[in-house]
């Protein structure tokens, strides 16, 4: 028996890579971490975003348009940092801010070895269904998780959402989106028996 309270937003994958080009210092050559946060591309091949409103580059980078934005900061309340991308022509790289921890010993979550360059773990594996510490999550809440997935290719962190958030957005049948469960502390998931 399960009950997950919580949602992962997942979309799909937009066959561009948002890291290409980047100066030397944006990327950790050693791990594929993110060192430069602030980083934005000048310019990105977007034929395939301008299909959805929601989707991940190839490096794992969330790019949503601006009415998918406009509308989460509406149901939301919560002001979502949605950074232009030049040229993007609406486009959004979308910076969640607001932090939940995941549970890694209950998901079985995977860490690879620090990176000789960075000291950062060179990979995570073990993301999903989603196992959150928290009790719960704001019905209407977003949220990124604390610890990045992925690992040379690309990492980022989940994207949470609460229950009625991902309802209206599943309302609005935006395409290519889907959910995946995610589990708060109290939540029930079988026996716990995740592999
Ligand atoms: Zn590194």
């Amino acid at each position: 028996m399960t009950n997950a309270s919580a949602y992962v937003l997942g979309g799909p994958d937009i066959k561009t890579y948002y890291f290409d080009g980047a100066p030397d210092g944006t990327v950790c050559p050693g791990c594929g971490s993110c060192l430069d946060r602030s980083y934005s591309p000048a310019t990105l091949d977007l034929k395939e975003a301008r299909r959805y409103d929601f989707g991940n580059t190839q490096d794992l980078q969330p790019l949503f348009s601006k009415p998918f934005v406009d509308m989460i900061n509406d149901l939301s309340g919560q002001r979502l940092a949605a950074n232009a991308i030049q040229g993007s022509r609406g486009y959004f790289h979308l910076v969640v801010t607001e932090t939940v921890e995941f549970d890694a010993q209950r998901r079985k979550t995977k860490f690879g070895p620090p990176c000789d360059v960075c000291g950062r773990v060179k990979w995570i594996a073990g993301a999903t269904p989603a196992f959150l510490i928290c009790n719960q999550i704001p019905p209407n809440g977003i949220f990124r998780t604390d610890l990045e997935f992925g690992g040379q290719n690309g990492r980022a962190p989940l994207l949470i959402l609460g229950k009625e958030l991902k309802e209206k957005i599943e309302s609005r049948r935006f395409p290519g989106i889907y959910f995946d469960d995610a589990y708060c502390a109290g939540d029930k998931y079988k026996a716990d028996k995740v592999h």
